[in-house]
Formats: C-alpha cells, sequence, structure tokens
C-alpha cells in the first residue's frame, strides 16, 4: 500500500491540516504543527487536538500515513552551547506536540556545523541531541531527513545518515525520511532504472530500508551533485518522472507517508493522481 500526499498547509490551526489534504486526493500528510519560522508557539488546545484527531479518523488517515516537520530554527548539531540547547528545548516541544496528536513520528533536518566544528564532531553532537530528546519523551521516531549538502548542512551523504543512527541508543525510535531532490542534490543519481536501482541499493547496504519512515518526492531544479535544494514539480526537473514510477512500483516504498514539497500548490492534486495511477 503507497501512501501520497503533500506537505499540506495548517493555517488556523492543525486541524485544517487533514482537511486540506481531502481536499487534495491525498492518501498521505505532512504538516507543521506550529510555525516553522518561529521559536515560540501557543501550546495546542484540546480543541485543536480533539478536532485534528477526528478529522483524521473521518478521511481515514493513520499516524503511518502522516509526517510532521519541525521547525527550520533547530539546529541538533548546533557549534555552540547556548544555541544548541535552545534547539534541544524546542525539538522536545515539537515531539510533544506530535504526541499530544497521537502521531507516531517527526520528521527533522539533521543539523550544520556552520564552519564552527568538525564534521565528525557535528554528528556526534546530532546523534547525542536525539538520544536527550527521546529519553524526554516516547513513542515518536524521530525522522532524519538527508539533506542536498547546501552550506553545512549533515546528512547528504548515506555514511553520515549512517553514523547519526549508529550513536542512536534506541534504534527502534530513530528512522530516516529520503528527499529525492535532496537525494540528487547530493549527487546520487536517480534518472533511469538503473540508476535508481543503484542508489536505493547503496541506501539499503549503508543505513537500510527497515528505516525507512517517510518519502518527499519533489523533482530537482538543479543538476545532479548541485548541492543546492531547489525543488521542482514532478517532471518538470532534473530527474524527470521515471524515479516516482519506479517509487511507485517498488515494495520498498510500502506504507509509509510520501510527501509532496513542489512548488506549484495548484498542481498537488493531479501530482497525486497521477502517482497514484502509476502504482
Ligand atoms: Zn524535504
Ligand atoms: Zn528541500
Amino acid at each position: 500500500m503507497k501512501f501520497v500526499g503533500a506537505h499540506v498547509s495548517a493555517a488556523g490551526g492543525v486541524e485544517n491540516a487533514p482537511l486540506n489534504a481531502h481536499k487534495l486526493g491525498a492518501t498521505a500528510f505532512a504538516l507543521f504543527t506550529k510555525n516553522q519560522r518561529q521559536w515560540q508557539a501557543k501550546p495546542l488546545t484540546d480543541n485543536n487536538i480533539s478536532l485534528f484527531k477526528e478529522r483524521c479518523e473521518q478521511y481515514g488517515y493513520k499516524p503511518e500515513q502522516i509526517l510532521p516537520h519541525d521547525s527550520y530554527l533547530i539546529n541538533l548539531g548546533h557549534p555552540e552551547q547556548e544555541a544548541l540547547d535552545k534547539s534541544r528545548n524546542a525539538f522536545v516541544d515539537e515531539i510533544e506536540r506530535c504526541m499530544q496528536l497521537g502521531l507516531d513520528r517527526l520528521n527533522f533536518h539533521p543539523g550544520s556545523h556552520l564552519k564552527k566544528l568538525d564534521i565528525a564532531e557535528c554528528l556526534k553532537r546530532i546523534s547525542e541531541s536525539i538520544n536527550m530528546a527521546l529519553d524526554q519523551t516516547e513513542g515518536v521516531i524521530a525522522v532524519i531527513e538527508n539533506t542536498a549538502g547546501q552550506g553545512s548542512n549533515l546528512g547528504w551523504r548515506f555514511e553520515e545518515l549512517a553514523e547519526i543512527i549508529d550513536r542512536v541508543e534506541d534504534k527502534s525510535r530513530v528512522g530516516i525520511c529520503l528527499d529525492t531532490c535532496h537525494t540528487f542534490a547530493a549527487g546520487y543519481d536517480l534518472r533511469t532504472t538503473e540508476t535508481c536501482e543503484k542508489t536505493f541499493a547503496e541506501f539499503e547496504q549503508l543505513v537500510g530500508f527497515n528505516y525507512l519512515k517517510g518519502m518527499h518526492l519533489n523533482d530537482s531544479k538543479c543538476e545532479l551533485g548541485s548541492r543546492k535544494d531547489r525543488h521542482q514539480s514532478l517532471g518538470q526537473g532534473e530527474i524527470g518522472w521515471n524515479l516516482f514510477k519506479y517509487i511507485m512500483s517498488d515494495d520498498r516504498f510500502n506504507g509509509v507517508p510520501m510527501v509532496l514539497e513542489t512548488i506549484d500548490e495548484t498542481r498537488w492534486a493531479d501530482e497525486i493522481e497521477a502517482l497514484k495511477m502509476m502504482q
């Protein structure tokens, strides 16, 4: 079973996300549970929570079809202690919001060394941050998103993802979200069936599909290995439709939320429909 959808708006309250997803014909969705560009957020109200759960039930969205995304401000590998602590606290708050909503996973970007910390040290710090957050919470899987490797963002090479996971104590509560644009920008070719086979075999060998807890389905505006994070509508970028056909017909991608973050929201319903047809 494939779950496909988009990162939908939660403007006006988290309870609007399942409604927005349903309108697109989606069988999965992503959302921010708070404003992604601010540190502080109002706590979720009982009304937000009960309406969210009610609508998920009504439209048939189970936790494994929903991929909440944390704030862009959080850097779990921050080189400076004060900012690191701020990020760690905010991350716990994000997990707690997921717990309140009955969700079982939280997607986040691993972290950046900001050229002030070496890569190995920063990766260690990220694992430590995950361990601390998991200790203080329960029931939610920390889902690390692979990055395009832009700037000092870590987690673009599969080896780095594996290294982070390796130091996480509770392996049952850590996972990976593969973003197809980021994967391609990081230098993993996905344009043909042969290159998809090779890239995903490498992922299986270094990380493992058992850790796959979500996908971001995006084409890429920039070329292979550009290390630039620029999403494009499906089939309109450097990757092309073949990858998405490949994913939709491969059982390794079953049972996880696969969400569009493509640039033209007006195409989402059509993109979702096209993906469903490829199963
Ligand atoms: Zn993404
Ligand atoms: Zn991106």
